[in-house]
């Protein structure tokens, strides 16, 4: 008798593991077991036009980093003289280890140039120092978009790390709509950040080629194909948001009409 209990809730324990398990296979996207959910096709979406920028601008960089400019600078050199031409003197030029983790930080005033960008002087690596000096540029003109996005950065990084878990929460919690729908605006969040980094990004390279210009740094063919680079650049950005974008409406199939399934 008591055996036949201890199965009886054995039988029941698994059975809500089971439901639980359902619901989250459910969220991460494939819909029923063995049944494929529709809507992860926008996921796939993403991960491929994601896939295909990244590869763009690491082969355009390294197309790029072989053509060495005719004035000879070094990344690190186009920084120093760009700042100081935009009469910024209290912004650090340092070295970072990577490939194209290069960025500028308004926090602490530093530029951070990567190894193939610091001490070379290719096409590629005057371009991607220019950039970043356009976010310096940025900074000391109090570019609105860039204080919008960095007034987001906190937020953006709760609200995407935090969404999908408390999305899932919700669903396992038999579709818990307040829980769903605050992960839906913790998601939100996050693709309002990556649509704000558009303008700040496509800025800071329009910056760049006009001031390697004005400067000489750069000849008229050599900013083209400098320009080549940035733009490589520059697609990846969009290419992450439409990814997040397509992420947010799939969210929207799924729990935009309450709750449609289980
Ligand atoms: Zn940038």
């Amino acid at each position: 008798m008591n055996s036949v209990g201890n199965l009886f809730l054995y039988l029941r324990a698994s059975y809500g593991i089971y439901n639980v398990l359902k619901r989250m296979v459910y969220v991460m996207g494939y819909g029923y077991i063995g049944q494929m959910d529709p809507t992860y096709i926008l996921v796939i979406i993403g991960i491929v036009i994601t896939l295909a920028a990244s590869a763009r601008v690491k082969t355009t960089f390294s197309k790029y980093s072989r053509i060495h400019s005719m004035s000879g600078y070094t990344g690190a050199q186009v920084a120093e003289r760009l700042l100081y031409d935009a009469g910024i003197f209290d912004v650090r030029v340092e070295r970072v280890p990577g490939n194209l983790s290069d960025h500028y930080d308004p926090r602490s005033k530093t530029l951070r140039l990567s190894e193939p960008v610091y001490g070379q002087s290719s096409l590629a690596a005057i371009g991607v120092a220019a950039h970043e000096c356009g976010h310096a540029m940025q900074h000391q003109h109090s570019y609105v978009p860039l204080k919008l996005r960095s007034s987001l950065v906190p937020v953006a990084n709760i609200g995407s790390m935090a969404a999908w878990p408390i999305i899932i929460l919700g669903v396992v919690l038999s579709w818990n709509s307040f829980l769903i729908g605050l992960g839906i605006i913790l998601f939100s969040i996050a693709v309002l950040f990556q649509i704000v980094t558009l303008p700040v990004e496509f800025n800071a390279s329009r910056r760049a080629i006009v001031k390697l210009g004005e400067t000489g740094i750069l000849q008229q063919q050599e900013l083209k194909q400098s320009k080549k680079v940035l733009d490589a650049a520059a697609l990846t950005y969009v290419a992450a948001a439409a990814a997040t974008i397509l992420q947010l409406l799939r969210l929207l199939m799924m729990f935009g009409g309450g709750r449609n399934r289980d």
